[in-house]
């Protein structure tokens, strides 16, 4: 394999009709009524903001940000804020129509929501990032709240933009309001195992999954697209289980070994070298080949849209976890379907971040925090029981695990909302 210049994927299928699609066909099966179907097919809420935000320079740059309410036919919507300059409507849109689904298949009570802001975080400063971040809290004071709308970290945001969060949002409520975000730093009332807990998830699903396929992960090879908060630590934790990591990457391209990469070395490079993997020593290849590697289980742990009708033909790994958000289009379904490679979807496969942002939620209105050791273990529990529903459910309705999950989610949702009654 040369090495070529990393050129992003493009998004080539709209986020938001691959979700839709999805939802069709498990509401098809499940024979939804149209009522629910009608409540359920669009957000509940969205909002744009533009935020005036003065620059290090003294000029003023006017930032667009979202938040999306998808349902909170469950309970209070849950999300991420991301910040990116591929932040739009249709992108906020589909995110918080999966946190729905995504809450709802691991059995949290939680409604879904989503937020973001268009912008390059890594051409700001700390200073710029945190009155970027007041601003947006400041515009969504009566969206947030601890029993309304509840962000948490997503990509390119982490305990330092929570933190910012929390504080803007108890400042302008007069009160010390942890519940409002989770994903914050232990010391302002972020719970043990949460930066960790999505990547554990994703570990815990592979490893269900492989359970099924039979795959041993002492002979299993794997690679795993993305080296961020997810990709690193689902790379991690699979190589403790066994299996062989032989390529990551991240922004600046595709790193590939043979012989396996060590992901702490890796994970110590990338912190030591300002967070990316740039001359890591390993074979270069792209983002797109890291896709296409003769690998047992593969882990998409980027963005959305990178396995598409376009490339989806070239997969060749038995498994893969999606860690990303979206990572396959609804097109590239129908292709991996045929060709049996098993897909643990997002909305089951990432689940972890979210549950363990409940465990957060709970412990902040506990005012009582559990050990680290709790928190692993409860997460690992609702990660493996959420995965025997789904897997119960494919069997079932003889479908993918994917049109599983939707079929377990909207189920509940869609009784939730009957309970609850339209009006
Ligand atoms: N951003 C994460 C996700 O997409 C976590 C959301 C949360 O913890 O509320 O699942």
């Amino acid at each position: 394999m040369s090495y070529k210049e990393p050129a992003p994927i493009k998004n080539q299928e709209n986020p938001f009709e691959s979700m839709m699609s999805r939802f069709d066909e498990a509401a098809r099966i499940l024979g939804l009524d149209q009522n629910s179907y009608n409540v359920l097919k669009s957000p509940a809420k969205a909002v744009l903001v533009n935020l005036p935000v003065i620059m290090d320079d003294g000029t003023v740059q006017v930032f667009e940000g979202y938040r999306v309410v998808h349902s909170q036919a469950m309970g209070p919507s849950k999300g991420g804020v991301r910040y990116s300059m591929d932040v739009n409507l249709d992108e906020v849109k589909a995110l918080a129509a999966w946190m729905t689904w995504k809450c709802a298949v691991v059995g949290i009570p939680y409604g879904g929501g989503k937020g973001g802001i268009k912008c390059d975080p890594r051409k700001m400063s700390k200073g710029e990032l945190e009155r970027l971040t007041r601003a947006y809290t400041g515009s969504m004071r009566d969206v947030f709240g601890p029993e309304n709308d509840i962000p948490a970290p997503d990509m390119n945001t982490g305990p330092q933009e929570m933190a910012w969060l929390m504080d803007e949002y108890s400042k302008i409520k007069g009160q010390y309001s942890p519940a409002v975000t989770t994903g914050k730093p232990l010391v302002l009332g972020g719970s043990s195992g949460r930066v960790e807990a999505t990547g554990r998830g994703v570990m815990v699903a592979a490893r269900a999954a492989m359970g099924k396929l039979g795959i041993n992960p002492i002979e299993a090879t794997c690679a795993v697209q993305g080296f961020g908060n997810v990709g690193s630590i689902s790379a991690k934790l699979i190589q403790l289980q066994g299996l062989k990591i032989v390529a990551i990457s991240d922004v600046t391209g595709g790193y590939y070994d043979p012989n396996g990469i060590d992901i702490e070395t890796a994970i110590a490079y990338r912190n030591s070298n300002g967070g990316t993997l740039e001359g890591f020593k390993a074979e270069r290849i792209t983002n797109e080949e890291i896709l296409e590697l003769d690998v047992d289980v593969l882990v998409p742990a980027a963005m959305e849209d990178q396995i598409t009708k376009h490339n989806a033909a070239n997969i060749k790994a038995k498994l893969i976890v999606e860690g990303a958000n979206g990572p396959t289009s609804a097109n590239a379904d129908i292709i991996l379907n045929e060709k049996n490679i098993m897909v643990v979807p997002d909305i089951l496969a990432n689940a972890g971040g979210v549950t363990v942002s409940y465990f957060e939620w709970v412990q902040n209105r506990l005012g009582y925090y559990w050990t680290e050791e709790r928190v692993h273990r409860r997460a690992d529990r609702t990660m493996k029981q959420a995965f025997e529903e789904v897997y119960a459910a494919s069997q079932k309705y003889g479908t993918s695990l994917r049109i599983a999950a939707y079929i377990v989610a909207i189920d509940k949702v869609s009784k939730a909302l009957a309970f609850r009654g339209v009006f």
